[in-house]
This record gives structure tokens, C-alpha cells and sequence, in this order.
């Protein structure tokens, strides 16, 4: 089995030096009585919030400083979201063969031992990788996070950072059929085209090549913003929070420019929040697993229907994971990024 560790915890942006690639036996049978399942992975996930797992906690502490998921200690296979196929099985809910999405690891098999994040997968017709993003959790937390935590009324004025990216790819999609006004903005001027040209924003531009973030969100949004989903943090955190209009909601979906550097000093104005009564709210797609069901059904009709388009970054082979997983943190992907570790 091969598998990916770090070599060392990361504390910045993360090197292809941080990362090996290990091989070990592993027996693809179940000792008798065993309720274990395992699995052979196919598409695995590649999140910016694995960095935040990354990082030096002391070797006995295995909740990272946020507590939301474990700390990755050197050495240890990385759990992380996929979809796989059952090799052999010693839990009844789980056949040999049954296709299966839950928390893998980025490796070539894996064991879930019983309580694990495991659940059969019907690939309703779409291809299998759409499932890690798409129809997956990055789908879910656009879903979950544009509808549920920014609460939309039609004709609103959305900004989306990260826009081309997994998450903002979609909330962009979702906020258009809703019957929003949505403006993206990515670090590419290719990305740009893409959001206005092929996912229908109403307008993009590249952050990286604007000097005052302020006037920039002036520009775009001369009425203002009502809802500004945050995937960025840092300076475009407090420029939204500048430009929001009163009763505007803010949907603190990640901060990735803050993963890297935590010595980011931005932040929002609490004057404004105060006077223009803004909400702010961090969210877990984690919280709303209860709406899968619905996301999947909503998001698979549009999908069949041409209303939304499914954004995927692929990259083949195990040994490519951290590739894939720095990417993130050069802007070099386009929608989601996903690694074809097997077929079938
Ligand atoms: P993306 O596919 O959006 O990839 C990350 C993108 O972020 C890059 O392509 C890059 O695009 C942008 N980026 C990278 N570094 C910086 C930086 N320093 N400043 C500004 N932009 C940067 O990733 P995801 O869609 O998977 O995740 C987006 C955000 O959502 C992340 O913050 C992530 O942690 C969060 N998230 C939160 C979840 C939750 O449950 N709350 C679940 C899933 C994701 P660009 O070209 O625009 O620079």
C-alpha cells in the first residue's frame, strides 16, 4: 500500500519537501470477526483546511488547536474525504465491491474501522469523481453555506472570493439561479474569462492585479453588498466588510490566506458591523450534513438540466497527491481539485 505522510509538521506553505511517499504491506483480507471495512480508494479529496491539521502540535496532542479534526502527527496516513470500493468487509451495512464516499485517506487502500465516516454511494449516473467535488462535501458547503448561513432574497448583491475554486465555483452557480447579481474574483485573468464566459458571473476580476481593494469592491458593487461568501479572509475580509450594505451577511467559509500566515493583521470594522447591523458567520459543511439528501437531489437535477456546470481539477496517481495539495496554495486549480488514485 502506498501512502502519503509528512515528513515534518508545516507551519507555512506547505513544499513538496513536507510530503513523502511511503509503501508498506498491507493485507487486503479480514481477520475473522473483524467489523472492520476495507477499502480500496479511487478519488480522493485535496482540501486547504488539511493544512490546519498540519501544523506543530505536540506529539501527544491529537486534536488540532481549533478542535474540529485531528492533529496529522509525521509519519501517519492522512485521513481525508474520497470515494472508494469495498475490498472486504466485516460490517454488515457494506458488501464486497458496494462504491463508498467517506473520510479515506490519501493512500492506495485503507481500513475504516467501526464509528468511521463510511456510507454506499449510488453514482445516480454521474461520473464517480463528480462525488468528491460537486456532489460531494465541497458542493455541500456552497449549498449549505450560500443558502442556509447567507439566507438569499432574490435580486441581492453577492460577492464570492476564491470564485473559480470548489467551493465559490458553485456558490456563484447557486447564487445566479437563484436570481442574484454575483461578482467573483480569482487570482488569474484566464479564471476571470472563465467566470463570466462559461459559469455566467455577472462580472470577475483578478484580485492580484488590483492595488485598493476598497475602491475595487466600490467599483463592482456601487450599491453595495448584501452577502460577501468568504473563502480568503485577510484584507478582501475587511475590504467586504467595508463595502456591505446594512442588514448584509457574511459567510465565513475559510480563510486561506490566513492558513499560511497567521500574522495577517486585516480585519472587519467593528463600527460597521455594529451600525449596519451585519451578520458574520463562520459555518462546517460538517453542520449541515442533514441536507445532503436535498443538495444532491437539487444539485444533480440542475447538473442534468445544464444549469450548473461541474468544475474539476484532476490529477492521476497516488504519488501526485501533494501536488495537488500545494496547487491549492499557488491558485494553480480550477474548480475542484481531485486525485484519481485508481479506476475502479
Ligand atoms: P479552492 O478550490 O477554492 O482552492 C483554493 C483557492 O484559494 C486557490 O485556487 C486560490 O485561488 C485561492 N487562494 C490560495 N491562496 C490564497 C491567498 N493567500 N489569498 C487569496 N486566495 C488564495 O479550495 P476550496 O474550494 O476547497 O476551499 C475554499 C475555502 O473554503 C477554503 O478557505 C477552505 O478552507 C474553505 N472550506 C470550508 C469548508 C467548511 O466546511 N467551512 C469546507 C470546504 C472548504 P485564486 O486564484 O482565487 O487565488
Amino acid at each position: 500500500n502506498r501512502y502519503i505522510t509528512i515528513k515534518n509538521n508545516i507551519d507555512g506553505v506547505p513544499q513538496h519537501s513536507d510530503f513523502e511517499l511511503k509503501a508498506a504491506d498491507f493485507v487486503l483480507s479480514l481477520q475473522p470477526g473483524s467489523k472492520d471495512v476495507i477499502v480500496k480508494n479511487l478519488y480522493m479529496s485535496v482540501d486547504p483546511y488539511q493544512i490546519n491539521r498540519m501544523k506543530s502540535y505536540s506529539s501527544t496532542q491529537t486534536t488540532t488547536s481549533f478542535g474540529y479534526a485531528n492533529a496529522i502527527h509525521p509519519g501517519e496516513a492522512i485521513e481525508a474525504y474520497g470515494l472508494g470500493k469495498v475490498v472486504a468487509s466485516g460490517n454488515p451495512d457494506f458488501q464486497k465491491d458496494d462504491l463508498v464516499v467517506g473520510f479515506l485517506s490519501w493512500g492506495e487502500y485503507c481500513v475504516i474501522k467501526p464509528g468511521g465516516m463510511l456510507s454506499k454511494l449510488d453514482p445516480l449516473g454521474f461520473p464517480l469523481s463528480n462525488h468528491v467535488g460537486t456532489l460531494g462535501i465541497a458542493g455541500l458547503t456552497a449549498y449549505a453555506g450560500f443558502f442556509k448561513v447567507c439566507k438569499p432574497k432574490k435580486g441581492e448583491k453577492v460577492f464570492v472570493s476564491a470564485a473559480s475554486g470548489a467551493v465559490g465555483n458553485m456558490v456563484g452557480q447557486y447564487a445566479k439561479l437563484f436570481g442574484c447579481y454575483v461578482v467573483g474574483c480569482a487570482g488569474t485573468k484566464e479564471k476571470v474569462v472563465l467566470l463570466k464566459e462559461k459559469l455566467g458571473f455577472d462580472d470577475a476580476f483578478n484580485y492580484k492585479e488590483e492595488t485598493d481593494l476598497k475602491s475595487t469592491l466600490e467599483r463592482y458593487f456601487p450599491d453595495g453588498i448584501d452577502i460577501y461568501f468568504d473563502n480568503v479572509g485577510g484584507e478582501m475580509q475587511e475590504a467586504a466588510v467595508d463595502r456591505m450594505n446594512i442588514f448584509g451577511r457574511v459567510a465565513v467559509c475559510g480563510v486561506i490566506s490566513q492558513y499560511t500566515d497567521e500574522k495577517i493583521q486585516a480585519t472587519p470594522n467593528m463600527v460597521d458591523v455594529v451600525y449596519k447591523r451585519i451578520t458574520i458567520q463562520g459555518f462546517l459543511a460538517g453542520d449541515y450534513l442533514n441536507l445532503f439528501p436535498e443538495f444532491v437531489s437539487r444539485t444533480s437535477d440542475h447538473l442534468r438540466a445544464g444549469k450548473i456546470q461541474s468544475l474539476e481539477d484532476i490529477y492521476d496517481g497516488v504519488e501526485n497527491i501533494p501536488s495537488a495539495f500545494i496547487s491549492l496554495f499557488q491558485g494553480k486549480n480550477v474548480g475542484k481539485i481531485i486525485v484519481r488514485v485508481a479506476k475502479d
